[in-house]
């Protein structure tokens, strides 16, 4: 594997195969299915590690280019994830096209499940938008090729307490080397979202003493929060002005960008929400000049893949918090490699991410 950091935009070819070079793709498979109108992308990024896992995304878009680039781009960050994360998994992930609400059938998830099985364990499938446990137990009917199910069913369940556990440690880290001291006692941090792994983090942050402000657009949610927990529920316009220590987003994507780091006053930035650089270059470099510590998202949310991961192996949630606890470790070093090469924290946890995966290809070479 190259050490290349790769541009998504780089990606504006018409050939396929040209993409997957770009990505360095290993395998991708089109699924087509008249008699359910099913219509699928599983793109098989990288294997080195181990088998390639990552969800199926059900989604209406607007192009088969965009489902394609969807597709390739979220395969490539979960071999990047597992690989920090210290996982033996490679990077997967399926696209299914259409409107869920209107063509998503037993029949359709199903052959989607004989196509899951034909890659023979290459691919393992789970949980993404607009896929519920439920499709996951029919897609299992086909497979056994499928993480990331219900207790019920003898997985692993709700991977939130382990993702939120990780955030935890990783804001840890992340204080230890904005402050000189991992305590978060009394430092003032927002979380925006305060839902599965909002509360979790809520709940770990409490406990330690520290001052809680949090934001959710659901009402209800945040009346349960401020009786369950100390928190200062704060406005939706007020909430990027405030004097804070610590910004954690964990609602929704894309929140670290120009209009909230003209206002954000914080030293650090670490949470749950998936790509929460706007654009990963620009708000990446714009952090770091502003001496913000920001912790790459993809190595602070892994308790979701690490949760999963133990699934394969027979479910303990012991296990699956001991290794989330590793995400202490895998911040700090993000943070110490970024600092020590000067640059990008997002750019050194892709560099850690591809010499774990090199020197494994090296060990796999050897007989
Ligand atoms: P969730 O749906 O349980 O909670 C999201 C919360 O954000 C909800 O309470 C919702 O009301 C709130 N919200 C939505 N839009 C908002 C907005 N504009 N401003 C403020 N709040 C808003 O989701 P979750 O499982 O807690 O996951 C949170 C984030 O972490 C998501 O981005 C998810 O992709 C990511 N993530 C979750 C896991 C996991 O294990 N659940 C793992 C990795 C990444």
């Amino acid at each position: 594997m190259e050490t290349t950091i790769i541009n998504p935009s780089e990606t504006k070819t018409n050939s396929l195969i040209a993409q997957m070079g770009i990505y360095n793709h290993e395998q991708v498979l089109f699924c087509n299915d008249n008699a359910t109108g099913l219509k699928a992308i599983i793109a098989v990024h990288n294997t080195v590690l181990g088998p390639s896992l990552g969800g199926t995304r059900f989604w209406n878009y607007n192009s088969e280019a965009e489902a394609i680039t969807d597709v390739l781009r979220l395969s490539r960050g979960m071999t990047y994830k597992s690989s920090v994360a210290g996982l033996n998994l490679g990077g997967g992930k399926a696209v299914i096209i259409g409107d869920p609400r209107k063509i998503k059938s037993e029949a359709l998830l199903r052959r989607f499940g004989k196509f899951v099985n034909s890659l023979g364990g290459k691919y393992i499938t789970a949980e993404d938008v607009a896929m519920t446990s439920r499709d996951m137990e029919l897609i299992s009917m086909e497979t056994k090729y499928v993480s990331g199910l219900p207790e019920t069913m003898g997985g692993s369940g709700d991977p939130s307490p382990v993702t939120a556990y990780g955030v935890y440690v990783s804001m840890k880290a992340s204080a230890k080397e904005a402050y000189g001291n991992e305590n978060l006692s009394g430092k003032k941090i927002l979380v925006q979202g305060a839902g599965h792994v909002g509360e979790g983090l809520i709940s770990h942050l409490t406990k330690e003493n520290a001052k809680v402000y949090v934001y959710d657009i659901n009402e209800e949610r945040l009346a349960y929060i401020t009786k369950t927990y100390k928190a200062e529920v704060v406005s939706a316009d007020k909430m990027f002005d405030l004097d804070i220590d610590v910004y954690a987003p964990c609602a929704l994507g894309a929140t670290v960008n120009d209009n909230t780091l003209s206002r954000l006053k914080c030293k650090v930035i670490c949470g749950a929400a998936n790509n929460q650089l706007a654009e990963e270059d620009k708000h990446g470099e714009q952090v770091k000049k502003m001496g913000i510590i920001y912790a790459p998202d993809f190595v602070v949310n892994a308790g979701g893949i690490i949760n999963v991961y133990y699934e394969l192996e027979g479910y303990n949630r012991e296990r699956a918090m001991a290794h989330a606890e590793k995400i202490y470790d895998n911040t700090w070093n993000v943070l110490q490699t970024a600092k020590k090469e000067n640059i990008a924290s997002y750019k050194a946890a892709n560099i850690l991410a591809e010499k774990r995966i090199e020197a494994i290809a090296k060990l796999n070479a050897v007989m």
